[in-house]
């Protein structure tokens, strides 16, 4: 078979037009952002993820919202995926989170309400997680703080029982008392405890210890940990090389910090993706950063790489 020049250059014009399409790796490799809620103006999402150097989004969905989740996939084809929330505290939502992972949705998150992590609606949700084969993402404050959060999926001393009680649960950590958790003398006083850490907290046994459980690293609190005490997270990182999952939870307008302000002074005026994604690439090896930044989460979520790949 012969290809004509029309067709040649046709051809050619395409395939130009699909590396165009690809995103700069500006990274060193794609990049999979676990943490992203969805912002109303659907373009907003778009601009940060291009602005942070973020390959493949995860948008974080209410359910009531799925249609737009959905809208912003198809017009940014292989650039976001949807996790879908809703209130745990009223049982006729599970039909509706059911239905959204029919519909597409890869997995439950943010899971934020104010419920203890052992409680009966958790316990539904782990189950329900399960039932669908997906991935739960779950926010763990159990000290107020200063933004006038209340306590979220309260009682993480207590949540290896859950760990134990259902082992085919897939479960993704975040927010700030999981990673105020990596050190044993947490006192629970501060969600953004400072200073060196003390091996031997629950969150790095849990870490080693279950199999199904990952870590999302996002926002202040998971960049509060990684500059709390480089030479232990670099230890960290590469023991927990194959459960940790980049994550953004940044609200900058641009990816680059624009219009946002953090009572972190490391933090204000800067994009928390770039800031993480930068420190975590600084205290780990390549290979390691690589997992970080892609392949845990995608693995996880079961997503293909993008050509050219890794
Ligand atoms: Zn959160
Ligand atoms: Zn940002």
């Amino acid at each position: 078979m012969t290809i004509d020049r029309r067709q040649f250059l046709a051809a050619a014009a395409a395939s130009a037009a699909s590396l165009a399409a690809q995103p700069g790796f500006e990274w060193g490799g794609p990049v999979l952002d676990i943490h992203l809620h969805l912002r109303p103006d659907p373009e907003m999402n778009f601009a940060h993820i291009t602005g942070s150097g973020v390959t493949v989004a995860v948008l974080l969905t209410r359910v009531q919202d799925a249609a737009k989740a959905k809208a912003l996939a198809e017009a940014h084809p292989g650039r976001f995926v949807w996790f879908a929330s809703a209130d745990v505290s009223n049982p006729a939502n599970d039909a509706l989170l059911s239905q959204a992972v029919r519909d597409g949705a890869l997995g439950l998150g943010e899971i934020k309400n104010k419920v203890d992590c052992d409680g009966p609606e958790m316990k539904r949700m782990y189950a329900l997680a399960a039932d669908l084969n997906v991935p739960i993402q779950i926010h763990f404050g159990d000290v107020p703080q200063a933004s006038g959060n209340a306590v979220f999926n309260g009682g993480f001393k207590r949540f290896d029982k859950m760990l134990k009680a259902f082992p085919k649960t897939k479960f993704i950590a975040h927010a700030d008392t999981f990673w105020a958790n990596v050190s044993a003398d947490y006192q629970y006083d501060t969600a953004y405890p400072s200073g060196p850490i003390k091996p031997g907290g629950i969150s790095d046994k849990w870490l080693s210890e279950y199999p199904h459980l990952w870590a999302d690293m996002s926002a202040n609190s998971c960049n509060n940990f990684l500059n709390r005490d480089p030479e232990f997270t670099e230890g960290f990182l590469a023991r927990h090389q194959d459960k940790l999952i980049f994550g953004c939870d940044c609200p900058c307008a641009d990816g680059r910090g624009g219009g946002t302000t953090n009572p972190n002074p490391r933090l204000h005026g800067n994009c928390i993706a770039r800031e993480t994604l930068a420190a975590a690439r600084k205290m780990s090896q390549p290979e390691v950063f690589r997992k970080i930044r892609w392949e845990n989460g995608a693995k996880l979520l079961g997503i293909a790489s993008p050509t050219p790949v890794l």
